[in-house]
């Protein structure tokens, strides 16, 4: 490809773009993330292609099809052409090994050849640790864990000792609950990201 490397934005899907409700295939249960579409505006701005790339084993698994992938990736397009993002490509993986599966590089290093992306400008930004690993694997210069900030810290939240719902991250014993008094609070889990950001505006200050 002619011209300079270019820096992207690799986004995974569930559980950055949407909310991760387990083998989403359908727009009905497409929810996507707040301030995702805001990041991408100012990736762009700042001149990032926007890669999307996702493990989608939901297919080798049965539960959905290589069309119905498909259509929602249409549909998932238009939705961020609506909001005024360009979306320079999609990978997805759709078997349980391979080259392509997360945490191995073969879907970035595919958009990689296929972009003309310089890896070490770019940015990647997924809610699992193999997205991370994935990016380091790829030589991606910055890789963000989002872990959403699974509640206010106030007196009122009940569930202490355990690990909040509605997030992501496999609770594999990384995460500790911590008192402070009547406040509850998430240590960071232990992971080779570059940062791990609770939000998609904190993710803005990494581009
Ligand atoms: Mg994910």
């Amino acid at each position: 490809m002619d011209g300079e490397p270019r820096k992207a934005l690799f986004l995974d899907r569930d559980g950055t773009i949407n909310v991760d409700y387990g083998y989403v295939c359908q727009k009905e249960r497409f929810d996507f993330i707040d301030g995702v579409f805001e990041l991408c505006r100012k990736a762009r701005r700042l001149g990032y292609l926007i890669v999307i790339a996702t493990n989608q084993s939901g297919i080798e698994r049965g539960y959905f099809t290589e069309a119905d992938f498909e259509a929602l990736t249409a549909w998932t397009l238009e939705r961020f052409r609506e909001e005024g993002v360009e979306i320079a490509a999609v990978f997805h993986c759709p078997t349980l090994s391979g080259d392509d599966r997360k945490p191995k590089p073969g879907m970035f290093l595919k958009a990689k050849a296929l972009l003309n992306i310089d890896m070490s400008a770019s940015v990647s930004l997924g809610d699992k640790e193999r997205d991370v690993e994935a990016g380091i694997a790829a030589g991606v210069g910055k890789n963000l864990l989002f872990v959403p900030a699974p509640f206010e810290k106030d007196a009122s939240f009940e569930n202490e000792n355990k690990a909040p719902e509605n997030k992501n991250v496999e609770n594999n014993g990384a995460f500790e609950n911590k008192q402070k008094g009547c406040e509850k609070e998430i240590k960071k889990p232990k992971t080779a990201a570059t940062a791990v950001v609770g939000s998609m505006k904190e993710a803005e200050e990494w581009l």
